[in-house]
């Protein structure tokens, strides 16, 4: 038997298929306080998710499949549904372990719980994640593509059969855009299901909700300026981590306020041309970076805004930060978030949690779930200062009961989600886990 966990992707669906074995879940017994695997050859994986103390944290389920048709290896991680259906992105990641493919899922889902809940949102928590690199996307298994980039054709197979896994899972989980997905791929996956959100505005969805989540961002930004009595962001100095769907448009909203200088990385020089083009009245000073490079987080500036990836804020890059305030759209900034807000607290940083100023993206979908309706009260208010849970107020709020507390705007903000979270929907309270037990009575992955 080998270690699952330590496979790669490509290697533990072929282990799959060898074993015969299409789909798989793992879910929450909550009576026996137990993971129940689908089929004993995953059993280890069961084993491992009751022994972590870190990402599991009793997620209702875990739902995999190798694709049918395309082979690539699909999941769903659903955290809590108290609030309503599991809502999140799909990504489709690089990874180089089994353990890192389900560990991502389950950080990420964790995170939409809470994300959810402190934005007011009648949502739970949840996550997809695909791998790159397996099946037809792989390197070389589809003629004609860029290695581990799937030939368009093959891509939207895969995101139909993204659909069609959705669908199979009756709407415990409602997926949406994330990193390296686009609304051509949430076409894709809503020509199989109705559980998708971020549908092109042609087929009655609301499209790329980045430019949202970007002016989210900055509302934290100068709540966080208000807090440290430093003003407002006109002639201050912003670093980004970042250009892409969020981090540009950011730009845009930084120059409305009149921001002094914006410094900026990113890996992909297009990205840094597309945006000296786009905004030649903002004084940028921007740079090309390798994947590793932090050195944007040691850059003298007001505020640093982390918009690439997550786990950037830890041991090696806190001690040379060198902005008083951290406020980003980046998930899970925190390399380990039971260690990371201490230093920063402890070296005088605010750090606005992402969960809480990173919202916009998600009120975007659920206000497309419910229909349109102009200058949409439902969304304008979280951006706004009259309700007391926006961005604005409610970055003020924690950031003061931190500072009167003692603890750091991380845990303040974390035990205010997680209490919210808990909450069940007044109507469907709870239904997720109620659709879960359905679909393991039913045998799901198993017929
Ligand atoms: P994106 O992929 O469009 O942009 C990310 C950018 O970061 C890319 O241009 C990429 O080249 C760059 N990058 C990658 N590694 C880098 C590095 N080491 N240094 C500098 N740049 C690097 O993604 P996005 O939609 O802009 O999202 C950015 C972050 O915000 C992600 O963590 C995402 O999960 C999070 N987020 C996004 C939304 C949204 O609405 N798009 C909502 C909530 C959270």
């Amino acid at each position: 038997m080998p270690d699952l966990l330590a496979l790669s992707p490509a290697a533990f669906c072929d282990a799959l298929r060898r074993e015969g074995i299409s789909r798989f879940c793992l879910t929450w017994d909550d009576a026996a306080g137990a993971v129940r695997a689908s089929h004993p050859f995953v059993a280890p994986l069961a084993r491992f998710f009751e022994g972590d103390a870190r990402d599991f944290d009793r997620h209702e389920g875990v739902f995999v499949q190798v694709a049918p048709g395309t082979g690539v290896l699909q999941s769903a991680a659903v955290h809590r549904t108290c609030r309503g259906q599991a809502a999140g992105g799909v990504r489709f990641w690089t990874y180089a372990t089994v353990e890192d493919f389900l560990r991502d899922g389950l950080r990420l889902a964790r995170g939409m719980t809470l994300k959810n809940a402190l934005a007011g949102l009648w949502w739970g928590g949840g996550k997809g994640v695909m791998a790159r690199g397996t099946g037809l996307d792989a390197p070389g298994a589809t003629p004609g593509a860029t290695p581990g980039a799937a030939a368009a054709d093959v891509r939207r197979r895969i995101y139909e059969e993204y659909g069609a896994f959705m669908s199979s899972l009756r709407g415990c989980y409602v997926t949406a855009e994330d990193v390296g997905t686009n609304v051509d791929d949430m076409a894709a996956i809503f020509s199989r299901t109705r559980f998708t959100t971020c549908i092109p505005p042609a087929l009655g969805g609301s499209g790329n909700p980045s430019v949202p989540t970007a002016l989210g961002v900055v509302r934290g930004m100068e709540a966080a300026l208000r807090h440290r009595g430093m003003g407002d962001l006109e002639g201050k100095t912003v670093a980004i981590m970042g250009l892409g769907n969020v981090g540009a448009p950011m730009v845009g909203f930084l120059r409305d306020r009149r921001v002094g200088r914006v410094v900026g990385t990113d890996i992909d020089p297009r990205r840094l041309e597309e945006l000296r083009a786009a905004y030649p009245d903002v004084a940028l000073d921007l740079r090309v970076v390798g994947r590793d490079d932090h050195s944007i987080l040691a850059v003298p500036a007001d505020i640093v805004a982390p918009c690439a990836t997550g786990g950037v804020l830890g041991p090696a890059t806190i001690p040379d930060l060198a902005a008083p305030i951290v406020c980003g759209a980046a998930n899970n900034q925190l390399e380990d978030p039971a260690r990371d807000d201490v230093p920063l607290q402890a070296r005088d940083v605010t750090y606005l949690p992402d969960f809480l100023v990173n919202r916009m993206g998600i009120v975007n979908c659920a206000d497309e779930q419910a229909g349109f309706v102009d200058g949409d009260a439902a969304f304008e208010r979280h951006l706004g200062t009259e309700w007391d849970n926006s961005i604005y107020n409610l970055a003020l709020a924690v950031l003061d009961e931190a500072a009167r507390s003692g603890r750091t705007p991380h845990r303040v903000a974390l035990d205010l989600a997680e209490a919210r979270s808990l909450e069940t929907h007044p109507i469907h309270g709870h239904r997720g886990r109620e659709i879960i037990r359905s679909l393991v009575a039913a045998g799901w992955g198993r017929s």
